[in-house]
């Protein structure tokens, strides 16, 4: 009898501090089926979603309730293309020769606690020093706030290609890095960097296919690797469970990465018709990046903020981003929301919505892109969708983003892991 009265008084004790979280919701975006639901009610347990339901539910005393009845509630947001570690600005180019990485650190954790705050409750980093898995680690441990963090480590490129660290160094400095560092010039070589990547803690591989805008070397476009480095580089990752993402402005360079297997295409700016064509039969989805590509080319515009180098790429490449955008997406291109923030200010990595809304995509289909199709692409189905049994992973922002999709910036409630972070 004694022992009973016991198990009992635990289990009060218990239900006394299992403290659900009503969300009562004045639309709810269904992100798998398109469709706004209204007048709903979430219920969150610790960090899982356990129930979802028409009408307000009334909580039950121990319970609290979040009134988000003049909001639109949705799957935190996903975005696929950041560089957690740094922010462009006039100083950039020394950065390497100043910063230690306990500086890139301390930086990171303010950029991250921003990233969240504006909707994102998952990024994927496309490469910075290795502080980007670091964080990951703190973020998971909940030494500090953030997203969930998708890590590349360090980009792979070849020799003097976009992401070779050493760009534009003076030759003494210059070294000879090698697959550790992110360039490789061989088969044997590019499936080392990605065996090195997996030993560091890495979840997903980077290789920069083609030159790029902020490099300090003359093509933005051409192509960087040779298809069998790719292919190398692809299968090594899928054998380690990892997918690639390639950034690629060039066609040509585009079409091998494409060919070679790579899952994501970054910018894409100078695709196609036939590459286009060939990102739909081969399943690979293009990450548009849209807002960096019109911030490169305001900045440029900017004395002395690019090197002199930079500056025409950034003219050339920085517009065209979005016209190729819209071009695929029409021609039937799989769309995955990526920004590149870090190419510009974190935080404002919602911008992206307005700019592919802009250039012809449907607001719910920019919205899905953001949630449970970068879910998929990151094979994680407890994200980027609001159901029974995911991730409590809520975000609401004010007003209706069907009818006016820039109120995707007004972020006015974050919900990650369970964990509120702004109401
Ligand atoms: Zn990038």
């Amino acid at each position: 009898m004694k022992r009973l009265c016991y198990l009992y008084l635990i289990f009060s004790f218990s239900l006394a501090f299992t403290q659900e979280t009503y969300l009562h919701c004045g639309r709810l975006i269904d992100s798998k089926s398109g469709k706004v639901l209204s007048q709903m009610t979430i219920v969150v347990d610790s960090n899982q979603i356990v129930k979802v339901s028409k009408g307000y539910i009334e909580a039950n005393p121990s319970s609290k309730t979040i009134d988000l009845k003049s909001k639109t509630v949705m799957p935190g947001l996903i975005d696929m293309h950041v560089h957690i570690e740094g922010e462009s600005n006039p100083h950039s180019y020394i950065e390497p020769f100043t910063l230690n990485e306990a500086d890139i650190a301390f930086r990171a954790v303010n950029y991250a606690k921003t990233t969240l705050l504006a909707g994102f409750t998952t990024i994927r980093d496309l490469g910075g020093t290795g502080v980007n898995t670091s964080i990951r680690k703190a973020i998971d441990k909940g030494i500090v706030d953030g997203p969930r963090v998708y890590s590349a480590g360090k980009s792979i490129a070849t020799t003097g290609g976009h992401a070779d660290p050493t760009n534009g160094w003076k030759q003494d400095l210059m070294g000879d890095p090698g697959p550790d560092q992110g360039v490789i010039n061989s088969i044997g070589e590019a499936r080392k960097a990605v065996r090195q990547r997996y030993k560091n803690g890495a979840d997903v591989i980077k290789i920069t296919a083609t030159g790029g805008v902020l490099s300090v070397a003359k093509s933005s476009s051409n192509p960087q690797f040779t298809i069998e480095e790719i292919k190398a580089i692809c299968s090594t990752a899928n054998d380690y469970g990892m997918h690639v993402a390639a950034h690629a402005h060039g066609d040509e360079g585009m079409r091998r990465a494409i060919i070679g297997g790579v899952k994501t295409i970054e910018h894409g700016t100078m695709m196609s018709e036939a590459t286009m064509e060939l990102m739909i039969k081969k399943n690979v989805y293009l990450v548009p990046t849209i807002t960096a590509g019109k911030a490169v080319s305001e900045n440029a515009l900017i004395p002395n903020y690019y090197p002199e180098i930079v500056v025409p790429k950034a003219l050339e490449v920085g517009p065209k981003i979005q016209s190729t955008f819209g071009k695929a997406y029409k021609k039937g291109v799989k769309i995955a929301f990526g920004t590149d923030a870090g190419v510009f200010t974190h935080g404002l990595n919602n911008k992206e919505f307005e700019y592919m809304v802009e250039a012809g995509m449907p607001a719910m289909e920019a919205i899905q892109s953001a949630t449970i199709t970068n879910a998929n692409i990151l094979e994680n189905n407890k994200i980027g969708h609001i159901k029974v049994g995911n991730f409590a992973d809520i975000i609401a922002v004010d007003g209706n983003p069907l009818k006016d999709i820039k109120v995707m910036s007004k972020v006015s409630f974050v919900m990650k892991n369970g964990v509120i972070y702004k109401k």
